[in-house]
């Protein structure tokens, strides 16, 4: 499936947006005391948009933050607790409003809001807008999952990650903005902490972000881009993330300091600052807001019959790197490291692998879709000194995913589907118990996004990784843009949607590959 695109549904996310901009000022109807500091700010103060996630059979988040100078650390906005009105409605114009109720924009939390609403009928398309003073947002968009025991036949989902601002503009937002789909599936690398002058095309707003208010900073730069803010207002998003929201190569509490240099108390502040930026600025459960360093993010959805989606977190609770190299820290490619194999070792961390082996092993849905921000199948690549990995990679941790591969091994889970990101290189792979191994069966299948902007490896590396790992079918580098999936009862089909690294605002994006998975079938094969 090409993204069915429709320049009309672009235009329309225009020119609702500039309907919002339009009604600000107009309306008379907020409650005096909270209007007044929004009055006082004088700018429109949904200036990052609005956004909706986690769809459930009767409800979704919905998201947004009031911040009329967006670059400023109080967002421009007195230090006071501000209330506001949502609405969600079955059409645009908001004739026929299925729900509305206030929420309340804390300055603790930077004036952003996270609705949770319930009481939405299943398995359908709403509307939304909120209203605060005299400001109307620009309406969004979004769906409720369908019915647990409704036999639904598909399921469309952008899979993306990796949207360095500096590295290219976000023409596969814009893309996936106009597309006929159910929801975005974004699995990490939302922002960049750090930047590399050799990729720039555009700036970040200053230097790598250690505090709250830098991070937030961060969140605004990126959010404040038109595409981001069309694909947000679009579709609802699923998200996890993965290093470089808090810091690259980044291992739990990164017991022996942290890669940038940091020792484990600086970097635990770090940690803190960074998660609760990104609580605030993604449309997460209110339930979700981080304790201290502490934020569980992984999470279960399902889609009616057809499919029941994971979402797990590969950082927070992940042991060190194996084998570090003289910086003591983060991620380096290794050929002799015996630690590898110690099966103490662990990435999602002890209770995450006993949640996702339970929920595996109780799954009666179709398929079964395992998102987390990497690249599952082996990454290793035959050099004359012997196989070399990535100790970032789940290669670093190979008991930790054989682990993960028995689980859906050992109860003959059918049609699991693993959809990662990170590596900014397209992937398709089938998985074995043991990467690469004819001897161990296919029990799995893998599609891995490029990244959005973020610059990816050397071409060559990636084609001697094709010719390393029998068990990849695909896999290409130095292209950005998203991966479109498109699920039925039948197969999972995906297509590869990329333009040439960089990517410049008037890019186009084309079909670099497309592959197929056949439910009953475990393995990928080309179209
Ligand atoms: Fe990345
Ligand atoms: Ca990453």
């Amino acid at each position: 499936m090409n993204p069915n695109l429709d320049r009309r549904h672009l235009l329309h996310a225009l020119s609702r947006r500039a309907a919002g901009l339009a009604l600000f000022g107009l309306f008379g109807s907020g409650c005096a005391s909270d209007a007044e500091p929004l009055r006082t700010a004088g700018r429109y103060p949904f200036s990052l948009g609005v956004a909706s996630g986690m769809p459930r059979p009767d409800g979704v988040v919905l998201w947004t933050r009031l911040a009329p100078q967006p670059q400023q650390p109080d967002g421009g906005l007195p230090a006071q607790a501000l209330s506001l009105r949502w609405e969600v409605a079955e059409d645009e114009a908001f004739a026929r409003v299925l729900r509305r109720g206030e929420a309340t924009a804390r300055p603790e939390h930077a004036h952003t809001v996270h609705a949770a609403v319930d009481g939405l009928p299943a398995g359908r398309r709403v509307f939304y807008r909120f209203i605060a003073g005299d400001a109307v947002s620009p309406v969004g968009r979004t769906r409720t999952a369908p019915a647990p025991d409704e036999d639904n036949a598909r399921l469309r989902l952008a899979l993306m990650s990796c949207q360095h601002y500096e590295q290219g503009a976000y023409v596969a937002h814009r893309e996936v903005a106009a597309a006929d789909i159910e929801l975005v599936l974004f699995v990490g690398d939302y922002i960049y902490e750090s930047s590399n002058p050799r990729y720039r095309i555009r700036p970040h707003e200053g230097p790598a972000p250690q505090t709250l208010d830098q991070y937030r900073a961060r969140y605004a730069t990126y959010k404040a881009d038109p595409d981001l803010q069309a694909c947000h207002a679009a579709h609802p998003w699923v998200v996890t993330w993965d290093d470089h929201e808090v810091e690259n190569d980044y291992a739990g509490g990164a017991a022996r300091g942290s890669p940038s240099g940091l020792d484990a108390d600086a970097f635990l502040r770090r940690r803190i600052a960074a998660y609760r930026a990104y609580f605030e600025h993604l449309p997460v459960s209110p339930r979700m807001a981080p304790v201290g360093a502490a934020m569980r993010l992984y999470e279960h959805y399902g889609w009616g019959r057809l499919a029941d989606l994971w979402t797990l977190d590969n950082r927070q609770y992940r042991d060190l790197q194996a084998c570090p190299d003289a910086r003591g820290a983060g991620g380096h490619g290794v050929v002799d490291c015996a630690a590898l194999a110690d099966p103490s070792r662990t990435l999602l961390g002890a209770d995450q692998e006993r949640w996702i082996a339970a929920e595996l092993a109780a799954s009666r849905r179709r398929w079964k879709l395992i998102a987390q921000a990497t690249q599952i199948s082996s990454c290793g690549i035959a050099t004359r000194a012997g196989r070399r990995v990535s100790t970032d990679a789940w290669d670093g941790y190979p008991a930790a995913r054989e682990r993960l591969m028995d689980a859906i091994a050992g109860p003959r889970v059918e049609n699991a589907l693993c959809l990662g990101g990170d590596v900014h290189r397209n992937v398709a792979a089938s998985l074995r118990v043991r990467p690469d191994d004819p001897r161990s069966a296919l029990i799995a299948s893998e599609f891995v996004c490029t990244s959005v902007t973020s610059h990816g490896g050397s071409p060559d590396a990636v084609k001697n990784m094709l010719a390393s790992n029998p068990d990849l079918l695909h896999a290409r580098t130095g292209e950005s843009g998203y991966a479109a999936v498109d699920i039925t009862r039948d197969g999972a089909r995906c297509d590869f949607r990329t333009a040439l690294f960089p990517v410049h605002a008037d890019a186009r994006l084309t079909t670099q590959a497309s592959v197929f998975v056949e439910a009953g079938r475990a393995g990928v094969r080309p179209v």
